[in-house]
This record gives structure tokens, sequence and C-alpha cells, in this order.
């Protein structure tokens, strides 16, 4: 009897609540039984599979997270990386979506809203009755978008005209709202506001042919003259400061991400080489592959402390960017190469997407590039610890 593969190698979860625990159990049973038998063929389209959202709002996984008011429970971070965790672990895009709408979007109305908008979106969103998307990014501002954004938005009367480009929104193809920052033409500040879809000026056309989180739809918005009502603008915005500050807390979430894939991704290596034989062995028996393994269990036990510690920093309110910056960059990077070892270990078979590893190998990409690159996120880091900025 072979052991049975398990990524948590140092037993770091085991100090879980109880109530962690039955978070983290609910995602994994609700991965194993509705997202894992129709993944691929959602991949191979191209598409999310909106049908699985009244399953989803059955687990009210955002109550264990949030509180209606807008704040967060005492262990939120900790929640929500167990739920993307578990998510990843079959499929970063299942955890993609929960994600910009439980997190950016939903904290974007948290952190920047009235008390009557909280009131009207929040709940809603708790019971996704209403979608969530979040447009920050723009085709010709990624990394520099804080300086560099060009979508604009000009008081007008009782309300504000919104002009420009995002690019990359994840779920604004079919969300009911998208929250778009924008730069007011007059003051230069930052601004954010609620777009209703079906707004007029307001149009999304979904990207198509992605080679990485095919599951989530991304969507290129044009907003054309786009008349949102000031009752719309999230109206305890402070400028940047408070987009920045969502993508703080999101940022643990994407290291949490990078945790999860790398764990899938081990577990189902380790299980192929107990199985696979090659010269009439199991490639486990190889040495070369248990060093592969090895490798990759030396990178999961290590990411799962730095994604751990994060979060308890976060919810003790001791996190800095640069924390949440460190924790993005060292776990892409150690997913990054942890999926690319467990690709290899399936030899040919690792391409294949009915395998799994082949779908945690691709959407590894994203991780490594979107809630601020690798290069952007060390930087924040560099600055940190030096005193002195390689930014502009
Ligand atoms: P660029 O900024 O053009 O960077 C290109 C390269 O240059 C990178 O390697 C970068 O690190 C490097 N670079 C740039 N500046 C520097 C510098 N100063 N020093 C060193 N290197 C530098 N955005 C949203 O608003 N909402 C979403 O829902 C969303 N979802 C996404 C989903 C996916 C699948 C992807 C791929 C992206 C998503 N994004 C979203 C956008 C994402 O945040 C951006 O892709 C990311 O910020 C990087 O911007 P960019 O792609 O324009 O790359």
């Amino acid at each position: 009897e072979l052991p049975a593969p398990d990524a948590d190698f140092f037993g770091q979860l085991d100090g879980l609540s109880d109530d962690e625990r039955a978070v983290a159990a609910t995602t994994k049973a609700f991965m194993h039984d509705h997202v894992a038998p129709i993944m691929n063929e959602y991949w191979n389209r191209d598409e999310f599979p909106r049908h699985l959202i009244p399953e989803l709002r059955k687990l009210d996984l955002l109550r264990k997270v949030w509180n209606e008011d807008g704040s967060r429970k005492p262990n939120a971070t900790v929640v929500e990386g167990l739920i993307t965790m578990e998510a990843c672990k079959v499929d970063v895009s299942t955890a993609v979506f929960f994600g910009v709408h439980a997190g950016l979007a939903f904290a974007s109305i948290a952190l920047g809203g009235s008390a009557e908008q909280k009131a009207e979106w929040l709940p809603k969103m708790m019971d996704l009755e209403a979608i969530g998307a979040f447009g920050l990014t723009e085709p010709e501002g990624g990394s520099q978008v804080s300086q560099g954004m060009r979508t604009t938005c000009k008081r007008d009367g009782d309300g504000w005209t919104l002009r420009g480009e995002k690019k990359w929104i994840g779920n604004s193809t079919f969300s009911d709202f998208t929250v778009i920052w924008a730069r007011d033409v007059d003051t230069q500040e930052v601004r954010g506001f609620i777009v209703r879809a079906g707004t007029p000026g307001y149009e999304v056309k979904k990207i198509e042919g992605k080679t990485a989180l095919r599951i989530v739809e991304n969507g290129q918005i044009t907003l054309t003259d786009c008349r949102v009502p000031d009752t719309d603008r999230l109206q305890e915005v402070r400028g940047w400061r408070t987009t920045a500050e969502v993508l703080k807390l999101t940022r643990a979430g994407v290291a949490w991400q990078g945790v999860g894939c790398a764990m899938g991704a081990y577990e189902l290596a380790l299980a192929y080489a107990q199985n696979r034989e090659q010269f009439g062995k199991r490639i486990g028996e190889f040495q070369l592959i248990q060093n592969h393994l090895v490798h990759m269990l030396g990178n999961v036990t290590g990411m799962l402390a730095t994604v751990l510690r994060l979060s308890h920093m976060a919810d003790a309110g001791e996190m800095r960017d640069e924390h949440a910056a460190l924790a993005k960059v060292v776990t892409a990077a150690r997913c990054r190469e942890t999926v690319a070892l467990a690709r290899e270990t399936l030899g040919g078979n690792g391409i294949l997407l009915e395998n799994g590893v082949a779908k945690h190998f691709a959407d590894t990409e994203a991780i490594y590039s979107y809630e601020g690159t690798n290069e952007i996120n060390t930087l924040v880091v560099g600055r940190a610890v030096t005193g002195l900025s390689a930014f502009v």
C-alpha cells in the first residue's frame, strides 16, 4: 500500500480551527463534485460555466469572509486563502472567478462605498445575486496604470461622463456591474464608479484565444461617453490610495492561488509516479523522479508557510504592501517551477488536458503576471528593504 499524495507534509493545516477546516472541506467537495467533471470541456470552449453559480451560492462562502457592512471577519484572509487554495488545487479559473467577485469587486465597494451603496450591493453580492467585476487595467496601462491611467471621468450635472478602455477585466462579460477606475479630468484624482451592465456607452467584448485561465472570461471594455449618476460613484474613495488598499488585500489571495495550483500539480505528479511503469519499475522508484517530487514538495511546504504567516499578519492588521508583494513574488516563482517539474514527471502525458497538470502549467503563467507582475512586486519589496525606489 503506497501513501496517498498529500501536499501538506508538515501538517501546517492541522492547526486550523474547526470553522476554517469546514470551509476548506466544503470548497474541496464543491470542486470535486461540480467543477472537476466539466472543467476540461469548459476549458476547450473558452467559457465560464455560469450554471454553477446557483450551486456555489448554496455554500454561502462570502459570509465566511465578510460581514454585511463590509467589515471583515477576524480570520478573513486565512479563510479566503483556504477557499482559494482548495479551488486552485483543481482549477485556478474557478478561484479567479471567485476572487474577482468576492475580492476585487466586493472590496472596492466595502472600502470605497457609502453606507447606502454597501447596503444596496453587498448582501446581493454575498448571495451571488449580483456578480461584480473590477476594471482597472487598460490596453496601454498595466504596470503603470496608477500614473498612466487614460480612462477619464468628468462631472456633468448630476452625473459623470466616462471615456476610455479597460482590458483583461475578469467576469465582465456577464457581470451585473463593473467597478471602473477613472481619472477626473478636472482634479486629476482617481475615482471609482459602479457601472451597471446595459448602461449606454458601456460595451464589453470577450477576449478570445487565451492560453491560460481559459475558464475565466476576460473582457475588453469600451466606455464611449458613458453616463453614470453621481450616486454610483464610490463615495468614500480617496484617490489611488483606496485602489491600492483593495489590491493589497487581494494580493494575499493571489499568493494562495500559487500555493493551491502547485499543490494540485504535485499531488497529480506523485500519483502518476506511483503508478506509471518504465523499464519494469514504477517511475517513482527512479532517483531522478524522486528528486523532482521532493523539490516540488519542498516548494509547496515553503509556500504554504509563507501564505499562512502572511494571512495571520493581514488578519492582525500587520501586513504591509511589501509583505503581500514578497509573498506573491515567492509563491508565483515557486509555483512556476513546481508545475514545470510536475509536467515533466508526466512525460508526454503531461501536455494532455485530460491528465490535469497541463492546465495548472498554463494557468501559472497568468498568476505570474497579474495583480502586479513579478518584476513590479519585486521592486515594491526592493524599495522597502533598500529605502531606494526603482520607480520613476
Ligand atoms: P506590462 O505592464 O506591459 O508589463 C510588461 C513587462 O514589463 C512585464 O514583465 C513587467 O513586469 C515589465 N515591467 C513593466 N514596468 C516595469 C518596471 N518599472 N521595471 C521592470 N519591469 C517592468 N486587470 C484588471 O483590472 N482586472 C482584472 O480582472 C484583471 N484580470 C486579469 C486576468 C488575466 C488572465 C490577466 C493576464 C490579466 C488580468 N488583469 C486584470 C491585468 C493584469 O493585472 C495586468 O496584466 C498586469 O498588471 C500587468 O500589466 P500588463 O499585462 O499590461 O504588462
